[in-house]
């Protein structure tokens, strides 16, 4: 059994309790932090220590005083290396508040009941789709933070893992991301997050008054339209992605792209568009939402080495070379062969994935299942695979 932890984030309606708290635990904030600059201290202990008396004279439940110590510690820290660096910097002032707390949370049907004052908690009307996903009894509502404006509630749910018979590579690409294995293959293009990325640059070079706090705010609106549309497009992709697994029980295998943004730093010989394009690819995201929605419905995500997989070709093992008629396209000479970039990718990965996790090799080399302990219905698909997989290890060594 492990535990899945999600969140649900909901717009409040306007609340004159809510608006007093965030009123006082910015107050608070603020006082820690002066606190904490007179007395040149940015250690939790210390400054619970010298500031936690201080905040006797506010009104409010003794957690939210917890709360408001450990996130003054955050922007002292960063205020101490900030002045290392720079002795004008700006002292630090908190106008937006957020506030975590896990203590005394309570749920009823249409409510959310947070503390506030002593006997004097603050009710939260949910909405329609929250209240539905609060109606599961096997969850567990865990902590919530609140800003002005939202509440974002956090929920776990303890999940049993599925048992998986089959495993689907997931190969990501700028322009496409594909996912398959030797069954089935399906694409998801996404060229449309590279359209937006080019509107925003383009509507943010017509910005032409000369204004700067204008010209800062404008910046910062088209970023996060940007960061919400592209987050939106992604989820979509996710969630096809996670069901479609769910359905066909398949474990979820990617690369481990870890430190992939190297290749395109400064100075590496490549064009500034094209390290730009390169740049802004967010293959991140999608591994982040396909992991916490996996995750949420039992379906194992594991990760492999990105070392060539679009090189060796998946059904004998043997390299690949490029197709001249097609950039596209790789060729396979012993196979005699054509086949898409993406593809092959996508199907090295999940036989990488095979052999890696469900084929713990003994002494004597023989290929065991572990996890797989019914044999596939075919029993040639078993062979080949077997054999690639020794293939791409012997090759690997
Ligand atoms: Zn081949």
């Amino acid at each position: 059994m492990l535990r899945a932890i999600k969140s649900i984030k909901q717009i409040i309606p306007s609340n004159q309790d809510l608006d007093n708290m965030m009123e006082i635990f910015k107050d608070m904030m603020n006082h820690c932090i002066r606190i904490g600059i007179k007395e040149n201290c940015s250690t939790l202990k210390r400054m619970s220590m010298l500031s936690y008396h201080e905040l006797r004279n506010y009104d409010i439940m003794s957690s939210y005083k917890i709360c408001a110590i450990s996130q003054a510690c955050g922007i002292l820290s960063k205020y101490k290396k900030e002045f290392k660096k720079n002795p004008n910097a700006k002292m630090p002032y908190v106008t937006k508040p957020y506030i975590t707390n896990c203590y005394n949370i309570k749920h009823n049907n249409s409510l959310l009941t947070i503390p506030f004052k002593y006997h004097n908690p603050i009710n939260i009307l949910l909405n329609n789709h929250t209240q539905k996903i609060l109606s599961n009894p096997a969850l567990r509502v865990r902590s919530f933070t609140i800003t002005a404006l939202n509440i974002s509630i956090c929920i776990s749910k303890e999940v049993e893992m599925i048992e998986c018979t089959k495993i689907v590579g997931i190969d990501r690409n700028l322009r496409n991301v594909t996912c398959g294995n030797d069954e089935s293959v399906t694409f998801y293009k996404t060229n449309k997050l590279l359209s937006i990325k080019q509107n925003t640059i383009y509507a943010r070079s017509g910005f032409k008054r000369n204004d700067n706090r204008k010209k800062k705010q404008f910046y910062k609106n088209m970023q996060n339209r940007m960061q919400n549309r592209t987050k939106q497009f992604i989820h979509k992709i996710s969630k096809k992605i996670v069901d479609n697994a769910v359905e066909t029980k398949s474990m979820i295998a990617f690369e481990n792209l870890k430190g992939i943004r190297k290749l395109y730093r400064k100075g590496n010989g490549q064009g500034k568009n094209y390290r730009r394009k390169l740049n802004g690819w967010q293959f991140y995201e999608l591994q982040r939402q396909v992991e916490y929605k996996a995750l949420w419905e039992g379906i194992p995500v594991v990760f492999v080495d990105p070392k060539r997989t679009s090189k060796l070709c998946p059904i004998c093992g043997c390299r690949v070379q490029e197709d001249k008629k097609n950039q596209r396209k790789l060729m396979c000479i012993n196979c005699k062969k054509s086949m898409d970039r993406d593809v092959l990718a996508a199907m090295n990965i999940s036989y990488k994935a095979w052999s890696r996790f469900t084929h713990a090799r003994d002494d004597t080399g023989e290929a065991k299942c572990s996890i797989f302990e019914e044999p596939m219905t075919e029993s040639k698909l078993v062979i080949r695979i077997v054999d690639v997989s020794k293939c791409i290890s012997s090759r690997s060594r």
